[in-house]
């Protein structure tokens, strides 16, 4: 079966079989990686392989830190203000490009006074802004962006640019799907369940000098400080999800070859896909603007919903699943982050090109 769900999402093949292999007794330890504890010399070994495969595949330097931890994306929208919003600046701006931007200034709201610098909503969020089209305070904390908005299917391809204001990007549902400058960045958070492992990890990159926002009256897991002060280990980490994130980092090094060449092919997985929304535009209408498209997930209508339903029932037949649109956009959904495979892919664009023959 080919899953095309939006998260949890599709891993490695290899990294599953790694897992599986390793799962009774973890090589040189006698025991699962889920029975021993955080602190073990192994698991540490582990921790900081998986940091340091994240700190080579991104080219992060010693000015950020890079923190393991638990509460999803979601903690983060609260997080964020509660650490970088206080007495140097009270205010934050929010670039508002689909359901996660606006679920994430909801929540920051709830901690300080937050700007809209743009807001898509008059379109359905199928467009994104151009730099000169920002509404930016440059007393702000913060600029808060979504790259990759997993429900509209809308992705940046550069970083907005924000001048001298810590740039805040939330990376869920792209994140190690191409290279970054992460030095164009104040911090960078990504839940682990779409592109890096399985749920119950979210990866914080933080620019050190931030960190020395975070007020000590903040309750102790709430604090970014004390979690790089104590390596991520304030509390017990979710060590099973590290590990995976440790195999799935070590594949796209060794197995695909860095983040250039996962940009490559995700590049052409896309194409596949969208082509075949250009060629049919009278019978899949993609709900992104062509120009902002994303790599990540691929979102179109069918002409009604009888035709959806269709498509739904007879993908599933075969065996090519979870393509269902968010209820926002209606229509199709299909994810395919690094793990889903072209040949994934390629199953899924010969379906799509036989039932319009069909329909
Ligand atoms: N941000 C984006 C872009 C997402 O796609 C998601 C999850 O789907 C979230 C945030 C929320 O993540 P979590 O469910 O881990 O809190």
């Amino acid at each position: 079966t080919y899953n095309f769900s939006a998260g949890p999402a599709t891993l490695p093949l290899s990294v599953l079989e790694k897992a599986q292999a390793e799962l009774l007794s973890l090589p040189g330890v006698g025991a699962s990686v889920l029975e021993i504890s955080h602190r073990s010399p192994a698991f540490v070994e582990i921790a900081q392989a998986a940091e340091a495969n994240l700190r080579e595949l991104l080219s992060i330097s010693d000015d950020y830190a890079v923190l393991f931890l638990q509460g999803g994306s979601r903690l983060q929208f609260s997080m964020v203000p509660m650490n970088l919003l206080g007495e140097h600046a009270n205010s934050a701006d929010y670039i508002l490009t689909g359901s996660w931007g606006k679920n994430a200034a909801k929540e920051a709201a709830k901690e300080g006074d937050i700007c809209i610098a743009w807001d898509g909503g008059s379109t359905n969020y199928d467009r994104l802004p151009a730099d000169g089209d920002l509404d930016l305070n440059s007393d702000a904390g913060y600029v808060h962006f979504t790259s990759n908005e997993t429900i509209q299917g809308v992705q940046f391809a550069a970083e907005p640019n924000t001048g001298s204001v810590p740039l805040v990007c939330d990376a869920s549902s792209d994140f190690m799907h191409r290279p970054l400058d992460v030095s164009k960045y104040g911090m960078i958070y990504a839940c682990a369940q779409k592109n890096a492992g399985p749920a119950g990890l979210t990866v914080v990159v933080m620019r050190k000098d931030l960190l020395e926002l975070s007020s000590d009256d903040l309750p102790g897991y709430l604090n970014y400080k004390v979690h790089a002060e104590n390596d991520s280990m304030w509390n017990t980490p979710p060590t099973f999800a590290i590990y995976m994130l440790k195999l799935v980092t070590d594949w796209l090094k060794d197995e695909i070859g860095g983040l250039e060449k996962m940009h490559e092919l995700n590049k052409q997985k896309a194409a596949l896909l969208y082509k075949v929304l250009d060629d049919n535009p009278d019978f899949y209408q993609g709900h992104a603007k062509p120009e902002v498209r994303s790599l990540m997930n691929v979102t179109f209508r069918l002409p009604d919903d009888e035709l959806t339903a269709k498509f739904l029932a007879a993908a599933k037949e075969q065996r090519l699943t979870d393509l269902k649109g968010h209820r926002s956009v209606g229509g199709i959904r299909a994810s395919i982050y690094n793990a889903m495979p072209m040949a994934g892919v390629e199953a899924l664009r010969d379906f799509m090109v036989d039932f319009v023959g069909r329909h």
